[in-house]
């Protein structure tokens, strides 16, 4: 594995910094030439001229080695010797002894007293600097040693923290799986202590495990996990592998991922039902949508039959209480004229019913694809149209500039019909005036329809776009089904209608068109009984 280094222990480093020798020699003059000796080796010398001042400085200070005099009054060389061995902090520290006597007896002691060597006096100074080099060089290379051993084990120890820190559990092995380091994640997943686990193959806790090859690093792999029980899990596995000096060396991060996998087949197992329920209420709505768009079409062939088929008879109503009511006025009696005035009357209104029935069952039809329709072309016609009705009210009817949308220019020509001739219809005494506009609103365009009739109370806003809806009974007259007929008309292009208005301050009939011309077509039938419903307009205007 690799180790960090934070501070760089060379031996220059080490070269820089000065060791310290220790001279002991009662004698000034013997410690001034020793002292002389030992200059050139450029150490710190320390110098004591008794073995009580020899220990004093060994009490705050270590030596690379201490030059003892044998024969010292007080405590003699050997004496001091084993003072200094007694105490731990100086209990290796290399002893040279100086001595005058080569006896044998004088040697044993010595070395028992722990010398490591010993000089004869009178002393050669190139002899004496050689032997203290050798233990300024030993001393030199021990710090070296100690201070790389502790930087060893201090980023030893930073690995290890880095190691337990990691989420996962970590193991490091060999290229053959054979395991060296372990974190607590890891004893704590596999249920192995540590000491369980050094030694031992990877394989015994994941069966599947490969060191890996380089281009994969970081990579996970799924596995399954082996605990001490027996029992397996799901794991995921990410291996990183490193060349080594002592061959490869391979981290396995490992993690459990039972909860994950749990999850995501409880996500799978949602989603399919999901899938399942959406497909079913798909069907459903699909069936739903048949069924509205078979009574849809129903009620449409119903309406368009209703009023196609009964304006025949109709007529004939009207026909013939026209001629009675000619041939036999005033003829009978009083009540009798005013009976048929009412039969006259009715059938008209019937007349009139019918045919806008007619139109609120064309309004949602399909009738082939929209095309652009220009908008302030369609005023124009609505106006033609209304001709009649603006000048007797004396109306004022403005129009603002109006886009192209893509729809059927008979509905557009219903659509606004209806809502200018009721603008100008519900008046007040004076002249009505009507405002047409358009604005782009992102994807569809809002236009408005504003009067300065009698308004609408806010109550009645939605009602008003029912079928048969009415709010002013006789004093107007009308069916009640030109708004529904808006309303329709709006809806299959995909918009929306509203009004907006107080009663006495006018109204302002809002509805959009998507600008961007999708029409909704509508589901109504093209043909009913062999035969295609004529295009009525509901104001009997004759817009088509
Ligand atoms: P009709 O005009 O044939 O009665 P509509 O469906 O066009 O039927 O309108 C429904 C009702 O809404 C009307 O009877 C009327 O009471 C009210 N209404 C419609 N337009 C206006 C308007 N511009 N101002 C006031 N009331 C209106």
């Amino acid at each position: 594995m690799s180790t960090v280094m934070h501070s760089p222990v060379t031996p220059d480093h080490v070269a820089r910094e000065k060791v310290k020798i220790l001279l002991v020699d009662d004698s000034a003059e013997n410690l001034l030439s020793l002292e002389a000796a030992l200059e050139g080796l450029g150490q710190q010398i320390v110098l004591a001229q008794s073995g009580t001042e020899a220990l004093r400085h060994l009490l705050e200070q270590d030596f690379a080695v201490i030059l003892l005099d044998v024969k010292m009054p007080e405590l003699d060389g050997f004496q001091t010797a084993e003072l200094i061995r007694s105490r731990r902090r100086s209990r290796h520290t290399p002893i040279l002894f100086l001595t005058a006597y080569k006896s044998d007896e004088h040697l044993f002691r010595g070395y028992d007293m722990g010398a490591v060597d010993f000089l004869f006096k009178p002393i050669v100074p190139e002899i004496l600097r050689s032997k203290v080099a050798v233990f300024v060089e030993l001393t030199r290379n021990t710090g070296l040693l100690q201070r790389q051993t502790e930087v060893l084990r201090s980023s030893e120890q930073r690995f290890r923290s880095l190691l337990e820190a990691a989420p996962d559990a970590m193991i490091i092995s060999s290229g053959h799986g054979e395991i060296n380091l372990v974190n607590s994640q890891a004893e704590a997943l596999f249920g192995f202590e540590r000491h369980e686990l050094i030694g031992e193959s990877i394989h015994a806790l994941v069966p599947d495990w490969s060191p890996g090859r380089a281009e994969r690093i970081g990579s996970h792999r799924e596995v399954t996990g082996r605990r001490k029980d027996g029992s397996e899990f799901p794991a995921e596995i990410s291996v990183s592998p490193l060349e080594t000096e002592e061959g490869l060396l391979v981290t396995s991060a490992i993690r459990d991922v039972t909860e994950r996998k749990k999850r995501e087949d409880q996500i799978r197992e949602l989603n399919s039902n999901l899938e399942l329920r959406v497909a079913e209420r798909t069907r459903e709505l699909v069936k739903s949508n048949e069924a509205l768009r078979q009574s849809n079409d129903d009620l449409n062939q119903f309406a368009y039959a209703a009023s196609h088929d009964l304006q025949e008879p109709l007529r004939m109503v009207a026909l013939y209480s026209e001629m009675l009511s000619m041939k036999y006025a005033a003829r009978i009696d009083q009540d009798a004229d005013q009976f048929i005035r009412f039969i006259v009357n009715g059938a008209h209104r019937m007349e009139i019913l019918l045919r806008d029935l007619l139109a609120y069952s064309q309004a949602g039809s399909a009738e082939g694809p929209a095309s652009p329709v220009d908008c302030a072309t369609v005023i124009e016609k609505v106006l033609l149209n209304l001709q009649a009705a603006v000048q007797e009210n004396q109306a004022q009817v403005e129009c603002e500039t109006l886009p192209v949308v893509e729809a059927h220019e008979i509905r557009l020509i219903q659509l606004f019909q209806n809502l200018v001739s009721n603008a100008i219809k519900y008046r007040r005494p004076d002249p009505p005036r009507v405002r047409i506009s358009a604005e782009r609103r992102d994807a569809e365009w809002l236009f408005s329809v504003e009067d300065n009739g009698i308004g609408i109370r806010p109550e009645y806003a939605q009602q008003v776009f029912g079928i048969f809806k009415r709010l002013h009974g006789h004093t107007y007259p009308g069916t009640g089904i030109g708004l529904a007929i808006c309303q329709r008309i709006v809806e299959r292009y995909g918009g929306r209608i509203w009004v907006e208005s107080s009663p006495g301050l006018g109204s302002k009939f809002c509805f959009t068109l998507p600008a961007t011309a999708q029409a909704h077509p509508g589901t109504a039938p093209e043909t009913m009984m062999g035969r295609r419903p004529p295009r009525i307009d509901r104001a009997g205007h004759g817009a088509a």
